[in-house]
């Protein structure tokens, strides 16, 4: 008697399981709940700024190139070489002005894992063209105690948070373009930049090269250079969240 109940019971539980997962196949909540959690935490969301646009060109080079229009293809182009599970925005989607605080108000706004500023650099000399990715540096006011976690920040110096993290960005995305597209040295430095300050995430601003330097000028009218550079970014952006 106590045998065939338990037989019973295993039975029935043993249905109740089939009918379960039976539904969850066909509604797919189950298992596209799960997946859909999983893929949720791993999500990065990253915020690219081209630098400049509308009336502010930023750097002209040789040709007629422009800094404006380099860097927002160059960002339109990180983002498609980032992996899927990176979430990109740009600060600007096409050529009109936008003022330095909007755009680290995006990143905020967005609550963005990392914020990138794009930039070309221009030198009186055509002979010079220098690789730079600059990340903020510590401020001497009175409240900023890298000690004191809580230590309360004014809302334009939230990167003093951040300004380890981003000179391990730096480094990271500075060391796949001196191998990759850039075939320089690129110098990593600190340096007290309004569109940095107030990011509340690791920010780093990069100048890829001068525009005013014929040879790096062409380079950068050719997309296909444009996309290996976007490619190194990109690859070093991954390396700063797996390293
Ligand atoms: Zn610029």
């Amino acid at each position: 008697m106590a045998d065939s109940s338990r037989r019973i019971l295993h039975g029935l539980q043993t249905a109740l399981l089939v009918v379960f997962f039976l539904l969850a196949a066909v509604t797919g909540t189950v298992s596209s709940g799960m997946n859909r959690s999983a893929f949720a935490g791993d999500v990065k969301v990253i915020v690219i700024d081209p630098g400049h646009g509308g009336h502010d060109h930023g750097v002209t080079g040789p040709g007629g190139i422009v800094e404006k229009q380099v860097m927002l293809t160059l960002a339109r182009s990180i983002g498609g070489k980032l992996p899927p599970s990176f979430k990109v925005h740009l600060t600007r989607t096409g050529d009109y002005h936008i003022d330095i605080k909007y755009r680290t108000s995006v990143a905020n706004n967005r609550g963005a894992d990392l914020f990138v500023s794009l930039h070309a650099g221009g030198s009186h000399s055509s002979a010079v063209s220098v690789w730079t990715i600059y990340h903020d540096r510590p401020k001497a006011f009175p409240i900023y105690d890298q000690k004191r976690a809580q230590a309360p920040f004014p809302w334009d110096q939230l990167q003093q948070r951040h300004i380890q993290s981003s000179a391990r960005l730096a480094e990271r995305i500075g060391e796949r373009l001196e191998k990759g597209a850039a075939g320089q040295a690129v110098d990593v430095m600190g340096a007290p930049l309004p569109v940095l300050s107030g990011a509340n995430m690791p920010a780093v601003l990069i100048e890829t090269g001068c525009l005013t330097h014929p040879p790096t000028a062409r380079k950068f009218a050719n997309t296909d250079y444009i996309n290996a550079v976007a490619g190194d970014i990109a690859s070093g952006i991954v390396d700063f969240f797996e390293k």
